[in-house]
């Protein structure tokens, strides 16, 4: 019989996919790592697993211990997944602008979901990230991994999507591509690509416009999960070649036409990817081949990046159709 002992056995080993379409015109071959394979949904399920796991040999997390961690999203479900099967309890704090079908994934799977108030300074009481912090100490066994700062997230990518990446492709990727949040990606994929190749891959993050890693101040934008107002300790500044700042506009059009043209249902920080793995394969010749991991499916989007009034109200689509509209021109 062929079966996996649990949906924890099924995290990673995620498959490779050729984009077809929206490549038209280039040389290079450009393979996408669809994430969303995974368990819960997202390429954070690598993360969830390896930070519990190492918890559990250094002692931090104790048998029937509690894993409090402010996260509203993937990461969330990754952690959510692996604490039941390996019987910790999960208290999940988010700010209450996180949509309710966020919150209910997280409670359905089992976990406990604080909801604090968004608009307090990050010093306030109530503000999520002094909530989490007093959960931690008021919790017995509480434990919380902190991906921003924990080794481990770059390490299971280290550990796994990077060798991953070099087995699919028979050791002739040459350049890999991600977008950056927490970091983990883009340094423990990138680090072990560089290692294994002599520095031959070519590593290039994707970043939203405004967001530091691409020079910005933290000014806002919508692409979600990706792009920072601070320097995470998981980031290796390392360890890109070279960083692609990406606007809303482009990645939520790149988005859709994911969808339409390639049958990839993927989340906008995806479509960000692409819009920079494109531009960077645009200088490449046939024999290159470009990676680019498209972190999260879009079943969490469509009420925002496939809607299309949505789209018009932000001023990416012309109201009432699905045309793209014209940038400005100055
Ligand atoms: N895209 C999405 C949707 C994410 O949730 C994340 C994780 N924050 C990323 C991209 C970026 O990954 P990382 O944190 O490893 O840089």
């Amino acid at each position: 019989m062929k079966y996996a002992e649990s949906m924890v056995d099924l995290v990673g080993d995620t498959p490779l996919v050729k984009l077809n379409n929206v490549t038209k015109g280039l040389q290079a071959t450009v393979l996408a790592k669809v994430e969303y394979f995974n368990p819960g949904g997202s390429v954070k399920d690598r993360i969830a697993l390896r930070m519990i796991e190492a918890a559990e040999r250094s002692g931090a997390l104790k048998p029937g211990g509690t894993i409090v961690e402010p996260t509203s999203g993937n990461t969330g479900v990754g952690l959510a997944i692996v604490a039941q099967q390996k019987g910790y309890k999960c208290v999940f704090v988010c700010p209450d602008k996180v949509s309710t079908d966020k919150i209910n994934v997280l409670r359905a799977y089992g976990a406990e979901v604080v909801v604090c108030p968004y608009a307090v300074a990050p010093e306030h009481p109530d503000s999520y990230y002094n909530v989490s912090d007093r959960l931690v100490r008021e919790i017995p066994g509480a434990w919380k991994p902190d991906q921003y700062s924990n080794p481990e997230n770059p390490a299971s990518h280290y550990h796994s999507t990077g060798p991953e990446l070099w087995q699919q492709t028979d050791g002739r990727i040459t350049a890999f591509v991600a977008g950056v949040g927490t970091g983990g990606t883009i340094s423990g994929t990138g680090r072990y690509l560089k290692d294994v190749s002599d520095g031959a891959v070519k590593v290039i993050g994707a970043d939203p416009e405004g967001s530091v890693y691409s020079g910005g101040s933290g000014r806002p934008y919508l692409v979600e999960g990706v792009g920072e107002d601070f320097w995470p300790t998981a980031y290796d500044r390392t360890v890109a070649d070279e960083i692609i700042a990406v606007s809303d506009k482009d990645s939520f059009l790149m988005t859709r036409r994911l969808a339409r043209e390639e049958g990839l249902l993927v989340g906008g920080s995806c479509g960000m990817a692409v819009v920079a793995a494109l531009e960077y394969a645009a200088r490449l010749g046939p024999d290159d081949v470009v990676v680019v991991i498209l972190p999260d499916s879009g079943r969490g989007y469509l009420s925002k990046i496939f809607n299309d009034d949505w789209m018009a109200d932000y001023g990416f689509l012309n109201p009432g159709t699905e045309e793209p509209t014209v940038a400005e021109v100055f």
